[in-house]
């Protein structure tokens, strides 16, 4: 589970970073962060929006993807793109692997120790300089598949 901690460290390492990097810490890339810092389920640059606008109602929609794609760029945030699909925002900028639903599109967090540890192919350094991986399951998550269950059997 997210706790107010994590959510208080991802802030700190921020404020540091952007001393760092010169980057002015506005208001908006601190609301913004610490909207996808208290969420787990990956959304998207329009569920973020959504979310901000509570606490900045002024804000606009392309100051959000503005602010996303600075927090990406400086490395606080991941975006966790899979084929198809729209781009999702993740706070967790370790090495993690995911479960996409294919149903509800629902996007989970799965640590795996031994996910960890594969063993990077050699061969395609020539052509690609592999800097890092994260291994993506497909399926359905329990919500869905109950409600497969439940369609199959016929009972609603
Ligand atoms: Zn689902
Ligand atoms: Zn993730």
């Amino acid at each position: 589970m997210k706790t107010d901690q994590s959510i208080t460290d991802k802030m700190n390492h921020f404020e540091k970073l952007c001393r760092e990097q010169g980057v002015p810490l506005t208001v908006q890339r601190r609301v913004v962060l610490e909207t996808l810092a208290g969420r787990l389920d990956h959304p998207t640059a329009d569920q973020i929006f959504d979310d901000v606008t509570h606490h900045l109602p002024d804000l606009s929609r392309t100051t959000v993807y503005r602010v996303l794609e600075t927090l990406v760029q400086m490395g606080v945030i991941h975006k966790a793109q899979h084929l198809g699909s729209v781009a999702r925002y993740d706070p967790n900028t370790e090495r993690h692997h995911h479960l996409t639903c294919i149903s509800c599109h629902k996007v989970v967090d799965l640590e795996d120790q031994v996910l960890n540890q594969i063993k990077v192919p050699k061969a395609s350094s020539k052509e690609f300089e592999i800097t890092d991986y994260s291994v993506h399951f497909k399926g359905y998550c329990s919500d869905c598949s109950s409600k497969k269950k439940n369609s199959k059997t016929g009972q609603k």
